[in-house]
């Protein structure tokens, strides 16, 4: 990888209204693997906030709200070119920001980000809308249809751990359905944002369509935002506890909102299994991107009868990943998002040690001997021996750790990966297939897998229960979320 990371040395700046804008506030951006400043972030004010209400008003009032969805979809497709055009400065950004693998970053990240716009694109163009013939009294009946309208200024405010990826996921079928969009990036991930406002602006895009403001949550650009009387509705991903804050937020003003928040997901190993794909699976969804993916399995309950193979296999798995420089081909995982990120997982680890807890692997930091020595990162760990009630059993971690546990019944293993407060994601491994639909149907999750994980169709619905979100993006239920239908009947 010799592609230099773009802005380097320089400042991020926010978009509004169609420009770039500077402010009087900075603050730094931080490498993950030796924790050396990349470039200064442009801290949004108050009134840049404004400002990214007041032109995002404009565009819907101006070119943007008149055009058609095929017209929208164009400009769309044109930013995914624009995406895919400059593919090695957004893996550049991505890996300087989150410390993420080149790997992941260019086979994930990038990729998914561009292929957004173009699904939700198409996916409008091609939306059809309900129309109904009522019957009337005099017999001439009458036309009942709807029209999606779209539902204005919307705000979008994303994570850290997915940072392009998952801010698209939201800005496509927001742009795609019609609405003017003002985007949040993490505090901790503003590059591959910032690089999208050129794409934005080069392809096209009518000024104040898409804004991009830059800075914190609390007290700050993201709370400024989600306040704003000139918001209509707000799509959020990241933790429980800041949806709980935006909902707050909302409420003054009513506002529609969909969210996509924490996990504290199982996956269920029956004796039944193929074991070898089980251990891979299971390795892949406890330690993908450091274990930073809503999706990630925290919780592994394993039959008894396979609890000690299969412990150890999944050790040698942990034991063999390469931890490292995100540019090296053969690197399996970075750092953590942050230096503080690493203290939080870290006294998940002393807790963990506490309570009691057996240290299968890990438990640690790294050493390298080199600058990589300053950087966040942990290594992959397993604890096993805990009480469900022990808090790493119990609450997010977000890092590259699971709690293993062995099960002696279905029922059992049904119980145990229900007991949680969150209801994102479960994986079963399972070769009986009556086993598969029954467990996988029973998981108060948003999404189960079988024999598989993190294999995603963009069509289906994408949500939590419980602790893990509100609502269902995805294909049709993004663009559902993203509109807002009026029916108009016309007496016949
Ligand atoms: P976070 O909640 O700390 O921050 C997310 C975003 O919200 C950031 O842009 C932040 O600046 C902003 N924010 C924080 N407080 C705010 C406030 N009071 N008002 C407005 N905006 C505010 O989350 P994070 O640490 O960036 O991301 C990790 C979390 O995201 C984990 O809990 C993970 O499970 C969750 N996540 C969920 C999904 C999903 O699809 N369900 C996907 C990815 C990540």
């Amino acid at each position: 990888m010799t592609q230099a990371i773009p802005h380097a040395g320089g400042r991020l700046r926010n978009f509004i209204g169609g420009a770039f804008r500077d402010s009087e506030h900075t603050f730094a951006n931080i490498n993950p693997v030796d924790g050396s400043e990349i470039n200064r972030v442009c801290r949004a004010s108050r009134s840049d906030v404004d400002g990214a209400v007041d032109a995002a008003r404009q565009a819907l009032q101006g070119d943007w709200g008149t055009m058609s969805a095929a017209q929208r979809a164009v400009v769309l497709h044109r930013v995914a070119d624009g995406i895919e055009a400059r593919f090695d400065e957004f893996v550049a950004a991505e890996m300087a920001d989150t410390g993420k693998s080149l790997q992941q970053a260019s086979s994930i990240d990038i990729p998914r980000g561009a292929a957004n716009f173009r699904i939700f694109a198409d996916l409008q163009k091609s939306r059809a809308t309900e129309c109904f013939h009522t019957a009337t009294d005099d017999g001439r009946g009458a036309l009942n249809y709807a029209v999606d309208k779209p539902l204005g200024v919307v705000a979008v405010i994303a994570p850290w751990n997915l940072p392009l990826l998952l801010l698209t996921w939201k800005l496509a079928p927001a742009m795609a359905a019609g609405n003017a969009v003002i985007a949040k990036p993490s505090e901790e991930t503003p590059a591959t944002a910032t690089l999208l406002a050129e794409v934005m602006r080069d392809a096209g895009v009518p000024a104040g369509a898409f804004n991009l403001v830059h800075g914190f949550g609390p007290g700050c650009t993201g709370e400024w935002i989600t306040s704003h009387s000139g918001v209509d509705a707000i799509t959020f991903t990241g933790e429980s506890k800041t949806g709980s804050a935006i909902m707050r937020a909302a409420a003054d003003g009513v506002k529609p909102i969909s969210f996509e928040l924490g996990g504290k997901n199982a996956a269920l190993i029956f004796a039944d299994c193929d074991f070898d794909a089980a251990v891979e699976g299971t390795a892949r969804s406890v330690f993908t991107n450091g274990g930073q993916v809503c999706l990630c399995t925290e919780r592994v309950y394993v039959e008894r009868k396979i609890f000690p193979q299969f412990v150890a296999a999944l050790k040698q798995k942990a034991e063999a990943l390469n931890i490292g420089w995100p540019q090296d081909a053969d690197t399996d995982m970075g750092p953590l998002i942050s230096h503080k990120h690493r203290d939080k997982v870290l006294s998940f680890f002393s807790s963990a040690r506490a309570d009691g807890a057996e240290v299968i692997t890990g438990g640690d930091i790294p050493k390298f001997n080199d600058t990589r020595d300053s950087g966040a990162f942990v290594q992959p760990t397993i604890f096993t021996g805990l009480p469900e009630t022990a808090d790493i059993v119990r609450k997010e971690v977000f890092g590259p750790v699971c709690h293993i546990a062995p099960f002696d019944s279905e029922e059992e293993a049904i119980q145990l990966a229900n007991n949680t407060d969150y209801g994102l994601a479960a994986t079963v491994w399972t070769d009986n297939l009556q086993r598969a639909h029954r467990v996988a149907g029973v998981m108060d999750v948003g999404i189960a897998w079988v024999n598989t994980w993190y294999l995603r169709d963009l069509r289906t619905p994408f949500g939590g229960v419980k602790l893990s979100g509100i609502g269902r993006e995805g294909g049709a239920h993004s663009l559902s979320f993203y509109s807002e239908p009026m029916n108009i009947c016309i007496k016949l």
